[in-house]
């Protein structure tokens, strides 16, 4: 084939005209479109990307090397545009009404990560259905490729000085120099691709039938697996996932509609130039002799673009840049137990979220290793979404999902569930993974290391991981284990690191004697002065009080939360269980000290 009909099958895929699903076609470019004489256009450079990485790598605001030369990325370029001069305004041309403009519904709440599957328009719904936070409808748009903003030169290779720097259309018309340029410190954000999956349950997916494998059986009473339907006849089988480069702070990036340049945070930009006249394009405008032009269009080339970017008035205006891709999915999925907190609000902890995070992370890994695949071959997701019943119940799922990273997908995560037999195994590498006998101190690290989840792959959400806590989880998945401090541990009815470690600190910040003490259903921390003497027990914050097994053997009247803001404080009982959250230990250590001495010492021996 001929490179352009290359360009147009390509460019026929994209737009959906041939189903793309089994070709591996999902490119994009970035190209360097300047001038080596008036009418003579010239691609600098040029290279191309599987969109999916293109979308992080071409990222505006971005410096890229094609040939040892430096570029920053400036902008959107488009497949053989019709308008040369103006060449994003087929695209653009009705500004935000642009039919190639979709819906991103997502909820902006901090670590809910909803998506809705509706792209066509804006929700109607108020708040978001799973955490009820704001719901901020954004745009976005697949682009067919990236540019650097290009500018005249002189003859003799040197960046255009004085008058002629600010014409739109110069003999010579090459990318910018980089190190003329402002450095933007601001970056675009790849947010982790979502499934669009509606709300119902089942609807879409497949899901396994797992209760009569061996070592599954009762797991499956807390645990689904679901895959995409893997059917030959139909080639447009997988999922859709949505991957979106949202822009700086989450808003998208500013974007003429006249010829596609991008900036990440400042429009004033787009006024550049000697009188605020307007910007140099992504592009050399040029049009071919024999094309006639009138001479009105010549002087806008002329010119600077003096197009004003969408967005320019509200932030939700701004445009993000996207993409949908069909893939082969298998999810596990999770319904929240009465035992745990609401899910509404569990869906904003950090410690679910970070402690999900590392199933799936662990998760990744060990598939990896138990089916020899090359890393990157698989990549994941989490998702967490509610539905209401008919007795107006509204029951809480969590799911993780693994899918194919290669594009077209290669059948490789349905390979999983051919062989459900393995997931037992698999399930145990996962738990030794979080159990810490893989971190780099054996007694397992606080968060996340290089040795249990930690590596090149991940790195967008290393501060998010949560070994300990997905442990806690993935116990009570395998187990029905509620989470409790000793769930964290390597063995949970062994070492008492964690606990160990609070009495410690509690000890050396405080100065009382600190103490481990086996209590029924766990452990507890005793704490001494002279006169007095107190329990405390740490408990997890994504369960009921009233489920943890320490803290159920006391009425509700002896329990009570040690409240670290408070003013007054009563003299400690002993005949009490004080409770407080295990994530506020070591946040909280000061205030925890001063009002261990306010409970215990009596009022002549306080600090003051
Ligand atoms: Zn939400
Ligand atoms: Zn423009
Ligand atoms: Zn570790």
């Amino acid at each position: 084939m001929t490179k352009d009909k290359v360009n147009l099958l390509e460019h026929l895929l994209r737009k959906g005209t041939t189903p793309s699903f089994s070709f591996p076609l999902d490119v994009c470019e970035f190209r360097v479109d300047g001038l080596d004489g008036y009418t003579n256009p010239k691609t600098w450079a040029k290279m191309g990307q599987d969109l999916r990485k293109g979308l992080i790598e071409y990222s505006p605001g971005r410096e890229l090397v094609v040939n040892g030369v430096r570029y920053v990325v400036g902008g959107l370029c488009f497949f053989n545009p019709p308008n040369k001069i103006h060449q994003a305004r087929h695209v653009f041309g009705k500004g935000l009404n642009s039919p190639d403009l979709k819906w991103y519904n997502r909820c902006v709440e901090h670590r809910c990560g909803w998506v809705s599957k509706e792209m066509d328009g804006p929700l109607e719904l108020e708040s978001c259905p799973v955490c009820e936070g704001k719901l901020e409808p954004g745009r976005w748009y697949r682009p067919e490729g990236f540019a650097p903003i290009i500018v005249p030169y002189t003859t003799n290779e040197e960046p255009a000085k004085g008058a002629r720097k600010w014409r739109g259309r110069e003999y010579l018309m090459k990318a910018a120099d980089p190190k003329s340029m402002k450095t933007e410190s601001a970056r675009g954000r790849i947010e982790l691709p979502a499934p669009l999956l509606g709300e119902e349950l089942d609807q879409d997916l497949k899901t396994e039938n797992i209760a009569h494998i061996i070592g599954l059986e009762d797991i499956s009473r807390r645990l689904s697996i679901h895959s995409s339907m893997t059917d030959l006849e139909d080639t447009n089988k997988g999922i859709e996932l949505i991957l979106i480069n949202s822009g700086y702070n989450n808003r998208g990036y500013f974007l003429c509609p006249d010829c596609g340049r991008t900036e990440i945070k400042d429009a004033r930009k787009f006024r550049d130039g000697p009188n605020r006249s307007g910007h140099h394009r992504p592009y050399a405008p040029w049009w071919p002799l024999n094309l006639d032009i009138e001479e009105a269009e010549k002087q806008e080339a002329r010119e600077l673009c003096t197009g004003m970017p969408l967005g320019i008035e509200t932030d939700n205006d701004m445009i993000m840049l996207g993409m949908t891709f069909k893939t082969d999915i298998v999810l596990f999925r999770f319904e929240k137990p009465k035992t745990f907190i609401e899910g509404r609000e569990l869906s904003k902890l950090r410690s679910f979220d970070g402690g999900i995070r590392a199933i799936k992370e662990a998760l990744i890994e060990e598939v990896q290793v138990k089916k020899e695949f090359i890393n990157r071959e698989i990549g994941g997701g989490i998702r967490k979404f509610s539905v209401r019943s008919e007795n107006e119940s509204t029951r809480f799922f969590s799911d993780i999902f693994l899918y194919d990273e290669v594009s077209g997908g290669a059948g490789l995560t349905t390979e999983i569930v051919s062989d459900l037999k393995e997931i037992p195994e698999i399930l145990d590498a996962v738990e030794t993974r979080l159990s810490g006998k893989l971190c780099i101190d054996e007694r397992g690290c606080d968060m996340a290391c290089i040795g249990c989840l930690l590596d090149f792959r991940n790195s967008q959400e290393h501060n998010q991981l949560d070994r300990k806590n997905g442990l806690r989880l993935l116990r009570y998945i395998m187990y029905g284990r509620i989470p409790t401090i000793e769930q964290g541990e390597v063995n949970h009815d062994g070492n008492q690191t964690e606990l160990q470690n609070m009495a410690r600190s509690i000890s050396i910040d405080s100065g009382f004697n600190v103490e481990l003490e086996s209590a029924d259903g766990g452990f507890v921390l005793i704490v001494r002065s002279e006169q007095n003497e107190m329990k405390i027990r740490p408990i997890s914050e994504m369960v009921n009080l009233d489920d943890d097994p320490v803290v159920s053997h006391y009425g509700p009247r002896q329990r009570k939360e040690l409240n670290l803001e408070g003013a007054a404080h009563e003299p400690a009982r002993s005949d009490r269980i004080y409770w407080l959250h295990i994530e506020r230990f070591s946040r909280l250590r000061t205030k925890l000290a001063r009002l261990l001495r306010e409970m215990l010492l009596p009022l002549e021996d306080q600090p003051l």
